[in-house]
């Protein structure tokens, strides 16, 4: 028999979950059944994704930041990737914010239901809010002060200090690439190897995701204290695929137009087969060959650029992830907490969701793990997280296709500031004149 896809897996499982969660809530003992034995099995798979969390950013960062192999030659073309990916990424988290400031879909649950899930979701809510409040009363220096560890193991020991942990990791890849090749060579090899690892976990998790979900979402139906979480929860799906729909439909094939001078048909004509791969496999790194492809052969970006571009663009440029990680990040925080967030926060999550989609691994599901950091960062419960899972997966799959076509958006750019965007030769020409040569 066929195997069926992993997202209609998910989709099966979140459905089937809903389903159950609904027979079973009718009577007690059902209920009182979810709550024992379905619901520990999604705390088990929440458990298991924030137990990778910062296995990932310490080998996927590391092996991002050492491919770049030459800190102190970086090239031309080195400097403007990086800085039109820093900047489409904060377009992006600016874009996320926008929209689900607006909209605010956090605030459609009332105060009742917000006490209740705070207490189902959060065994040291209080403490959390306490520190969030503490962190609004410091100085405007503090939060920068905080991103630099004086001991990485105690702040490798919480998931809450993940953006020190960020601080340590890019501080060593940066100091494994000053050090001469034939010392750096093993430290890499070891580091590329565990982030093989770390990847094949994630797989390993996801395998769990349809049964994860299934619990997750029975154990969300039986808890749910009213039918706002849900109206609530298509509301902040809304907000996420606004903002990707702006990114992927306005920003990119504007910008394209406005460096390059290339129409938007021709722009989607050319990169759309990633983006339905991207969809599909909700993994830029499995994506990662059809981008390069068809950024080489339709959209004319010379090799020299797309074999530099895209590689890193696919480990660390994730527009997509970061705008939904900002939305994800207030929508739980609006849930969840009682009063609104500071603008201090709103800054937080700018930073911490660049750096935590930096630091995303491109395959599927990783962008939420990361938002733990975004989560710890502005103290809400990082439980808050089964608020979202439901929808996570067709999230991830349109998430995935912008971070895809940012970074086809990206290459033509900066292969047009290179001199290297030619016109595109179909690919019968090509093999025509490599015949004829
Ligand atoms: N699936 C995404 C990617 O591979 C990452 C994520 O947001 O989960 O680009």
């Amino acid at each position: 028999m066929k195997k069926i896809a992993l997202h209609w897996q998910i989709l099966i499982g979140m459905f089937a979950g809903v389903v159950v969660g609904l027979l079973l809530s009718k009577s007690d003992i059902g209920s009182q059944i979810v709550i024992d034995y379905i619901k520990p099995f999604g705390k088990i798979f929440i458990n298991l994704l924030k137990l990778i969390a910062i296995p990932l950013i310490i080998a996927s960062l590391i092996k991002g930041i050492s491919d770049l192999k030459d800190l102190s030659k970086l090239s031309s073309m080195g400097l403007k990737t990086i800085g039109l990916y820093l900047s489409t990424t904060v377009i992006a988290i600016v874009i996320g914010l926008t929209v689900v400031n607006i909209i605010n879909p956090g605030s459609k649950i009332s105060a009742e239901n917000r006490e209740s899930l705070m207490e189902d979701f959060s065994d040291n809510a209080a403490t959390k809010i306490e520190a969030a409040l503490n962190t609004s009363e410091r100085g405007p220096l503090d939060a920068l002060v905080n991103v630099v560890p004086s001991n990485i193991f105690e702040a490798a020991s919480g998931n809450g200090n993940m953006l020190q942990v960020i601080f340590f990791v890019i501080f060593f890849a940066i100091g494994l690439i000053l050090i001469p090749s034939e010392k750096a060579a093993p430290v890499k090899a070891f580091f590329d190897g565990l982030n093989d690892i770390i990847l094949k976990m994630i797989d390993l998790i996801m395998l769990g995701a349809p049964y994860g979900v299934f619990a997750l979402l029975a154990a969300l139906v039986v808890e749910s204290p009213g039918s706002d979480v849900f109206i609530s929860l298509l509301w902040y799906a809304l907000c996420v695929l606004i903002g990707l729909g702006l990114m992927i439909f306005v920003v990119y094939p504007t910008a394209v137009k406005l460096f390059t001078g290339k129409s938007y048909k021709f722009f989607f004509k050319g990169i759309s087969p990633a983006q339905l791969l991207a969809f599909s496999t909700s993994s830029s790194a499995a994506t990662l060959p059809v981008t390069m492809e068809r950024t080489e052969e339709h959209l004319g970006v010379d090799k020299e650029v797309t074999s530099f571009v895209l590689p890193i663009g696919a480990t660390i440029n994730m527009d997509g992830t970061s705008l939904y990680q900002a939305v994800a990040a207030v929508f739980i925080a609006g849930a969840l907490l009682p009063e609104p967030l500071t603008w201090g926060n709103q800054l937080t999550i700018v930073m911490t969701a660049g750096l935590a989609s930096i630091g995303s691994a491109a395959v599927p599901g990783a962008g939420m793990v990361m938002l733990v950091i975004v989560l710890g960062a502005i103290g809400v419960p990082e439980a808050g997280l089964a608020l979202i899972f439901a929808v996570d997966r067709p999230l991830d799959m349109c998430r995935t296709a912008v971070n895809v076509t940012g970074d086809a958006a990206v290459a033509m750019i900066v292969a047009k500031f290179e001199g290297k965007l030619n016109d595109p030769i179909p690919k019968e020409w090509d093999d025509h004149l490599e015949k004829v040569k």
